[in-house]
């Protein structure tokens, strides 16, 4: 009780300290920036979001945060994520200005000296000199794994070592990175290979010029990349674990929810369902999605798929299946265009995640005790699904291939075959242990306090 008064009056303390928020405005990295507002804001902090119009957060669902937008700049062709590298550079050249008028401005309301400090996503590497220019202090927050940063860190080496641009011949290879084969490399095919260097020495460069740095992992999945960013950055690093173990990420949702899946989901036995979905970003070509199509339907499993509008390359959504195509599985099916994933990760039905490996999808997977089929389609998808398969081994690798026949025989290992429920009990292992980091006491909820001292010492 004296602990949690203690607490109490410690949060207190924190009221009217204020922290501004700067997420880059893609799902994936917008849920763990508002989560982080919401982890912070129960923390005592105030929150004020800087916001692009491209992709305006829910603002209805945070009724505690302030909201300012600036004006973005992008024609409305280039108001998309379907080449997300060209996004986030694009956005670098045309955000510095408004994002200057609109911190001028916050910063001179705040008379009494209020603001503490700026969290930005580590993408938006044009931030710097300008907080420099106000005093006001940047902490960044990198929304995937530290162990994929790494791998984005030893793109020079990499380069050096030859393996740019990637060879089709040498995908198999083993680098000199542990797990890693030359197919893994983060790389971004709706961009060139320079772009997303170019992109990857920004980001890298951001992240060393941060304060500090804060992650959305757990040390469960990091035990050798977390030693090795902490040996190898100058800054102080902050693990608060999986954010949405606190905070649903339901609530950042860019799209409007099917719910109906969740009723749906309510009649089926347990870990009876493959729940299948690509995020909210890749796009896949027609060939593919039938693959995908005719390899479920093959599998003999129950399955819940997520398809996005505009997710296959030349569609508008899923016409392109056979006529009555789910009709004809007898309920064995079923389809939505968005659906509250972490809910739907968390059903007793679900028995498995066929996922692209996002990283957000990964952590609600993996927190959640769910095992993994892997189809990394780019980026850090690549070495999340890795991790996933060969460091975790709480899931089947599809090594790129969208074959039917390869797809039904991943399925049934997963769901039905022995091998699927020893990568589920690991899947449950790795949830444990990441509860235990986050309750009282654990090195996730230790972080967040010490993160909060962090942001109190730069209002002294
Ligand atoms: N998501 C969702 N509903 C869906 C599919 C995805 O709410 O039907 C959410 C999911 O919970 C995750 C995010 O969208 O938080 C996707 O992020 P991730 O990093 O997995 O992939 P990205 O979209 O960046 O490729």
């Amino acid at each position: 009780m004296e602990l949690e008064n203690a607490r109490e009056n410690y949060v207190q303390r924190k009221k009217g300290k204020r922290v501004l928020l700067f997420p880059l405005s893609i799902q994936g990295h917008l849920n763990p920036m508002l989560q982080l507002g919401d982890i912070l804001y129960s923390n005592g902090f105030d929150i004020t979001v800087i916001h692009t119009k491209f992709n305006t957060p829910n603002k209805a669902n945070y009724p505690n945060f302030s909201f300012h937008s600036i004006p973005d700049g992008l024609l409305p062709s280039e108001a998309n994520a379907d080449r997300v590298i060209r996004l986030i550079i694009r956005l670098n050249h045309t955000c510095g200005n408004p994002l200057r008028e609109a911190l001028s401005k916050i910063l001179s309301q705040d008379t009494e000296g209020n603001i503490a400090c700026l969290i930005i996503d580590v993408d938006w590497w044009i931030t710097h000199p300008i907080a420099d220019s106000f005093n006001l202090p940047v902490i960044s927050l990198r929304t995937s794994s530290i162990f994929s940063f790494l791998v984005f860190a030893a793109f020079p080496t990499l380069r050096s070592q030859g393996y740019f641009p990637i060879q089709e011949s040498r995908l198999e290879e083993r680098t000199e990175i542990p797990y890693l084969k030359v197919k893994d490399i983060p790389m971004i095919y709706t961009s060139t290979y320079e772009e997303v260097y170019a992109f990857t020495v920004n980001m890298i460069k951001s992240s060393r010029l941060s304060k500090a740095i804060v992650w959305n992992t757990a040390e469960a999945l990091e035990e050798e990349s977390y030693p090795q960013v902490l040996r190898e950055w100058d800054n102080p690093q902050y693990i608060l674990g999986p954010y949405m173990k606190l905070f649903p990420s339901t609530t950042s949702s860019l799209l409007q929810h099917d719910r109906s899946c969740i009723t749906w989901l309510d009649e089926q036995s347990p870990n009876s369902v493959l729940y299948v979905s690509f995020g909210s970003i890749v796009q896949i070509q027609q060939r593919e999605f039938l693959e995908v199509a005719w390899g479920l339907v093959n599998s003999g499993q129950t399955f819940l798929w997520v398809i996005r509008q505009n997710a296959i390359i030349g569609a508008e959504w899923h016409e392109i299946l056979p006529d009555n195509f789910i009709e004809n599985l007898g309920g064995r099916g079923k389809i939505v265009g968005w659906c509250p994933q972490q809910e739907v990760l968390a059903h007793p039905a679900v028995g498995g995640f066929w996922s692209h490996c996002g990283w957000n999808s990964t952590l609600e997977g993996i927190s959640l005790g769910v095992p993994f089929l892997c189809t990394p389609m780019q980026g850090d998808q690549f070495v999340d699904s890795r991790y996933v398969s060969d460091v975790y081994k709480a899931g089947v690798h599809l090594e790129g291939k969208f074959e039917r026949t390869e797809i039904a025989r991943a399925v049934q290992r997963l769901l039905v075959e022995k091998e699927g429920d020893e990568m589920r009990k690991r899947a449950k292992d790795l949830k444990e242990k990441i509860e235990f980091e986050m309750k009282p006491g654990g090195s996730a909820h230790r972080a967040q306090e010490e993160l909060a001292n962090l942001i109190m010492s730069f209002t002294k």
